[in-house]
């Protein structure tokens, strides 16, 4: 049955390219996907409660995103000394180290310009949750970030102070409100250099796909001129989809589900699936979903540093996030 449907589909998709051609395809499945975009609902609550400890994750993002730390690049001063400070807030709420040395978990990449960096290392840390029989959620956002190129310091507030930081205040939220799963914190290194740190989680088996339910990735949450908030993940898996639809009901910014599609269903929209460090879960056959804003101009640039965030935005996605991870702990 499902071959036969697979069958249609194609013989469909191949009857419209060879009526229209392929780029007027492409062009007429970006529009499709643009009205389906669209067509999804308008947030319905005003605002958010306060559940995070907000002074707290904006002084961190800025702590993260400082001179100090000098764009947290790996294998770079200033990626060290970000992992260190990592470490000690791990430590300072409390989390249960899951990581080889404690909380670290030092690798070495292989290929790539990755594999010149020396001292790379994940941050790892959990909460153990009241239900031990359930699998785990695990909540992962990557802290490395460019660095320092000829001189320039590329800050990364955005790009993925935004993410850790909210990563640490969800961290002291369930630390206060214990979780049902067992809530695994992962802040990861190597991302902007082909996600090392996302691969070595499974390949020195710190983590087995089949005990994960779900991973939520976290990177770039801090700003969006048109307050969208994307969630990507559940084209891959329907089952996602329920709980992220009553998560709009739930959250006062725009709450998307999109960027997930391949081009033959979106066209020129593009697909995110390999997008950040969720990509590696994906290959592991886990469940994830990926928060993230659109690209802004300054993306990956120098200038993307911490007075340009959106703070009331970046509160409100971060509560999202948080009511996120009550539903699927619920669930
Ligand atoms: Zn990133």
């Amino acid at each position: 049955m499902r071959f036969f449907l697979k069958l249609s589909v194609a013989t469909v998709v191949l009857g419209v390219v060879g009526w229209f051609g392929w780029p007027q395809y492409l062009q007429r499945m970006t529009q499709l996907e643009q009205q389906r975009l669209a067509a999804q609902p308008a947030p319905v609550v005003p605002q958010m409660p306060e559940r995070l400890d907000w002074p707290q994750q904006l002084a961190d993002l800025q702590q993260l995103a400082s001179e100090a730390m000098a764009g947290r690049g790996t294998g770079q001063p200033g990626g060290l000394a970000a992992q260190h400070w990592l470490v000690q807030q791990f430590e300072k709420i409390g989390l249960i180290p899951a990581g080889t040395e404690g909380y670290r978990q030092p690798y070495q990449a292989r290929s790539g310009k990755a594999a010149d960096h020396q001292g790379a290392a994940n941050v790892l840390g959990k909460i153990a949750g009241t239900d031990p029989a359930l699998p785990l959620l695990v909540i992962t956002a990557h802290y490395d970030h460019l660095g320092v190129q000829e001189g320039q310091i590329y800050h990364g507030a955005d790009d993925n102070a935004s993410g850790v930081a909210a990563l640490l205040a969800l961290a002291r939220y369930f630390k206060q409100h214990p979780p049902r799963h067992t809530l695994w914190f992962a802040a990861v290194d190597h991302e902007e250099k082909g996600m090392w740190g996302s691969k070595m989680l499974f390949e020195q088996q710190l983590l087995q796909p089949e005990q994960v339910k779900l991973t939520i990735n976290l990177d770039m949450l801090s700003r969006d001129t048109a307050r969208q908030l994307f969630a990507v993940g559940a084209y891959h898996q329907p089952r996602l989809e329920p709980v992220l639809q009553q998560l709009q009901q739930q959250s006062s910014v725009r709450l998307l589900l999109g960027h997930d599609r391949p081009q033959w269903l979106a066209g020129h929209t593009p697909d995110w699936t390999t997008g950040s460090d969720h990509h590696i879960f994906h290959q592991h056959g886990i469940d994830f979903v990926y928060f993230g804003v659109p690209d802004h101009p300054d993306y990956h640039q120098p200038t993307d540093t911490s007075d340009r965030i959106d703070p009331q935005f970046y509160r409100e996605v971060s509560e999202t996030v948080l009511s996120s991870l009550l539903l699927f702990d619920a669930e």
